[in-house]
Formats: C-alpha cells, sequence, structure tokens
C-alpha cells in the first residue's frame, strides 16, 4: 500500500477546534482516525459520522495521567470512552512490552500506531506476537508538531507524494487551528487555562499566519480527496484480507 492516511490525536482540545476540524473533512468526505483523550459534544459529534470518522483510543500512560493510575486503569478508562475502538496511539508515544501485553489482555484493540519512523520509505503493517493473540502494529511516517523541530521545516506535501509505502500522517485539532509552525505561541497559550476550556476569542492571538500545520492540513485534505482515502480499520481490512 502507497497510501497517504489520515490520523489526529485530540489531545484534550477545546470543542471547537475539534468541530473545525470535522467540518473541513466533512465538507470534502475525507476519512480520518481520531485518537480520542476524553469525552466531550465534539467528540459525540465525530460519532455521528461512522462512514468517514473512526474513533481509536490516546491512552495517557504519562505520571499523573488524568485517565487513572495503573495501565489497566487507564485501558479501561479509555475502552469506556470508544467502547468500539479497535485501534490505539498512546499519548506522547509511551509503549512498553508491559502495555501491549495489557492491551491484548483487556481489550479489543488490534492495532497500535505508537511509532514514529519520521519520513521513513516502505511503511507496512507488523505483527507483533503475544498471548493470547498478536497485536498488529503500524509505522507512522509524519507528526505535525515533530516538523517544528526541523531546522528547516517544511509545511508542504510535495516531498512526501512520491515515497513509496503506507503514509500515515498525524495531525492534533490544535495545531491545525493555530497553524503552528513553532511551539512557542502554543506553549505561551497553554499559560491562559486548560485547552479544553479556552474560547476561539482568547486563542485568536496565538494563531500563526503563513506557512504550518493548519495549511499543510489543507493541502493534505485536499490531496486526499483525489485519492480513495481509509481509516485505519480499512487498513486493517486490507491486511487482513477482509471488507471494513
Ligand atoms: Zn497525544
Amino acid at each position: 500500500m502507497d497510501n497517504f492516511v489520515l490520523t489526529l490525536d485530540l489531545d484534550w482540545a477545546a470543542d471547537f477546534m475539534i468541530d473545525a476540524v470535522a467540518q473541513m473533512l466533512l465538507a470534502a468526505g475525507v476519512k480520518a482516525t481520531f485518537f480520542v483523550t476524553h469525552d466531550s459534544p465534539a467528540v459525540r459529534r465525530l460519532r455521528e459520522h461512522p462512514d468517514l470518522f473512526e474513533l481509536g483510543i490516546h491512552p495517557n500512560f504519562l505520571p499523573n495521567s488524568s485517565q487513572g493510575s495503573t495501565v489497566a486503569e487507564i485501558l479501561d478508562f479509555c475502552m469506556a470512552l470508544v467502547p468500539d475502538a479497535t485501534s490505539m496511539r498512546s499519548h506522547a508515544l509511551v509503549q512498553s512490552a508491559h502495555i501491549w501485553w495489557e492491551v491484548v489482555k483487556r481489550t479489543p484493540i488490534q492495532v497500535d500506531l505508537s511509532l514514529l519512523l519520521p519520513e521513513m520509505p516502505h511503511l507496512q503493517m507488523i505483527e507483533l506476537p503475544l498471548l493470547p493473540r498478536p497485536l498488529l502494529r503500524l509505522p507512522y511516517y509524519w507528526e505535525d508538531d515533530v516538523e517544528t523541530y526541523r531546522p528547516h521545516s517544511v509545511w508542504t506535501l510535495d516531498k512526501h507524494i512520491t515515497v513509496s509505502g503506507l503514509k500515515i500522517f498525524d495531525f492534533h485539532p490544535v495545531f491545525i487551528y493555530l497553524n503552528t509552525a513553532d511551539l512557542a505561541p502554543y506553549n505561551d497559550m497553554k499559560q491562559i487555562g486548560h485547552l479544553a476550556d479556552l474560547t476561539p476569542e482568547q486563542v485568536a492571538p496565538f494563531i500563526h499566519t503563513g506557512e504550518g500545520a493548519g495549511s499543510m492540513f489543507r493541502q493534505f485534505v485536499e490531496h486526499l480527496k483525489t485519492q480513495e482515502s481509509l481509516r485505519v480499520r480499512d487498513v486493517v481490512a486490507a491486511y487482513q484480507g477482509i471488507e471494513a
């Protein structure tokens, strides 16, 4: 498979940010997979479009997680948020063999996308043998905040078009909304209050003009309009040779 695949980590974004991203995707008819951190009206609205939007879980295994204090508690919390989830990416990419064992024992999660291999060609599904069942792993190719760390960030899709293999992109609604090209404005904005509590008026001064994660996202969506877009569950189904 050589497809581009769109994934988004919610990371406790404000509802108006999630809604803005969902509206762009709905208008374009583009499929995406959202990794969910919390419950909110905007998250529930995503559920109204299962033909386009898959919801997976985004467990936070970092210390002081709001989702629980053990791996088991955090997984149970996330599965209560998205009972039909079959995909996951861990927040901050925290991963371990212990976590994978708990995932296959406690949850119906089939595939993990917590491995970032930036701009690596020829990426494909790999199966991690575990008991009582294997866990599929889909390495991913690009992430918006990681791009800001490059000395010369590139906010266009052009150089990725000819790369072979699965190219799974990871955007965050907050960085799309802020059109982030540098994390400093985002970090300043976080001083005002919790992300989920901010208003569009409070956020407006921190929106970047020019090229950034938002302009890249728009170009990505325009590109996906021209081809068959895929949710993660479609990639899994293709791998397993079944209909999603
Ligand atoms: Zn995250």
